[in-house]
């Protein structure tokens, strides 16, 4: 194993896996870390919508430069990520929620973007069979949909060919630092020297960087998702409904989420950073049904260096896997069929599970932090992070090899939270 190199990336999902790719293409040798396997976690698990509607106003040119990114991926990396360029949709119950999705048309407006706002008829007209009371929607034909579980993997196999070291099955248990500098990584294999280290350990970057003596402010939202089996094809959209959220996937098979509602399990976490997030609790509380019960203890004992897990976290559980919810995949299912009355017997293959790792703004954390010299962090992509990544990825290289973005990230800084500087959650999909 080679023991420097110029960078280190902890976690190999999306952000970390296009930061390695970026990096090894600029020439620079960087050394990614992953403790279970490539995209095990929320980089597989999620819908695959590629969007730029519906975002914070701080994200969407960053968004925008990574939908053209997109365009062209699949070509650059040598793999099929089923990338289409379907456009998204997100329909509205009732006028508040529609007013809340045409008050983002001003930030569409901004960037020139192409969305619009659809009546209920629009609708029906876009998504053939499609039947429900929606008030109308918002839609971004520019928008689309990749296939998660290649995605990372994909970035991986190219970084590896241009010289990255892919270090899968290796925690890293702690960075590194002396006198106020990153020096590198301290895993579960030994130590590895670099003069920068990205932190793109997705629901695990609080407890890494909180080793550092940082606080920084994440918790953990668990979505439940399903496959159906597949049906003709009907739409190329990705669709969000009150009803159901899906996406119909290049073999016809749908996958699919309920339209609202997420489950959160409380933790020691929730007291943790209960202040930062209570703003955008309260005004979300509907949105989350609340489970007081294993999760804690679970969570508890896992903080105690009594257990494996206390005094190896990050070793003891290589891949978190939630339990999704029979519930929801009951609910999701039912919905596709409610909005589709004609769809014909489709049923649910598998469900899974996914913890979000979500910030109080519900947007990411990246750069650098000024208490300590050459770390730099990528993570709190909060549930969208998945269209995101390859940017977040160029970004996090630029950084590493220039010392400076192609586009402006003072919006994402780690410093806002202690400065109490965050805007609260401004994105509306
Ligand atoms: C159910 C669900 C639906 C979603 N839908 C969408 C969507 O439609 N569109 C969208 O854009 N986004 C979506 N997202 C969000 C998106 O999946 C995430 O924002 C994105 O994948 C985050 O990528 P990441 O690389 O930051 O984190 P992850 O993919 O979680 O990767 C972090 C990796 O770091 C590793 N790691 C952590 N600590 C250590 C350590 N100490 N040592 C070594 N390795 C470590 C972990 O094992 C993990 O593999 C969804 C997420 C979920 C769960």
């Amino acid at each position: 194993m080679n023991q420097n190199a110029d960078a280190i990336i902890v976690g190999g999902g999306i952000a970390g896996a296009a930061t390695a790719y970026y990096l090894a293409k600029a020439g620079l040798k960087p050394i990614l870390c992953e403790k279970g396997e490539i995209a095990g976690e929320q980089s597989s698990r999620n819908w695959g919508f590629v969007r730029q509607q519906g975002r914070d106003p701080f994200e969407v040119p960053l968004m925008i430069e990574c939908n053209r990114m997109w365009q062209g991926l699949s070509a650059e990396l040598g793999t099929d990520l089923h990338w289409r360029q379907g456009g998204n949709l997100a329909m509205a119950a009732d006028g508040k929620r529609l007013a809340a999705l045409e008050g983002w048309l001003d930030v569409a407006k901004l960037y020139q973007l192409d969305s619009r706002i659809l009546t209920n008829k629009q609708i029906r007209e876009l998504i053939p069979g499609i039947e429900g009371h929606w008030v109308g929607g918002l839609y971004t034909p520019s928008d689309g949909q990749a296939e998660p579980a290649v995605v990372a993997p994909a970035f991986a196999q190219v970084a590896r060919q241009l010289g990255a070291e892919i270090m899968t099955g290796c925690a890293v248990d702690e960075i590194v630092t002396a006198g106020g500098a990153v020096t590198g990584v301290r895993t579960e294999r030994g130590e590895l020297k670099a003069p920068i280290v990205i932190c793109a350990a997705g629901a695990w970057s609080s407890r890494l960087l909180r080793r550092l003596g940082l606080s920084l402010p994440q918790l953990l939202i668990r979505g439940t998702v399903a496959r159906t089996t597949p049906a003709p094809k009907i739409t190329a959209a990705g669709v969000w409904g009150p009803e159901v959220a899906f996406r119909q996937r290049s073999d016809g098979s749908f996958n699919i989420a309920a339209g609202t509602g997420t489950d959160y399990d409380i933790v020691p976490d929730t007291l943790r950073h209960a202040r930062a997030f209570w703003p955008n609790f309260r005004e979300n509380r509907a949105l989350f049904d609340l489970h007081f019960g294993p999760a804690f203890l679970k969570s508890l004992w896992s903080e105690l260096r009594l257990s494996e897990t206390g005094r190896h976290p990050f070793r003891a559980i290589r891949v978190m896997d939630p339990p999704a919810n029979p519930d929801r995949v009951a609910n999701a299912l039912a919905g596709l069929k409610t909005v589709f009355p004609n769809l014909g017997p489709v049923s649910i293959v598998r469900s899974w599970a996914g913890n979000i790792d979500a910030t109080p703004d519900a947007i990411p954390v990246l750069g650098g932090v000024e208490a300590v010299r050459g770390l730099l962090i990528a993570t709190g992509l909060s549930g969208h992070g998945f269209g995101m990544g390859p940017i977040v990825g160029r970004l996090m290289a630029e950084l590493a090899a220039k010392g400076k973005t192609s586009f402006d990230i003072t919006g994402f800084r780690f410093s806002r939270f202690e400065e109490g500087a965050t805007l609260g959650a401004r994105s509306v999909v």
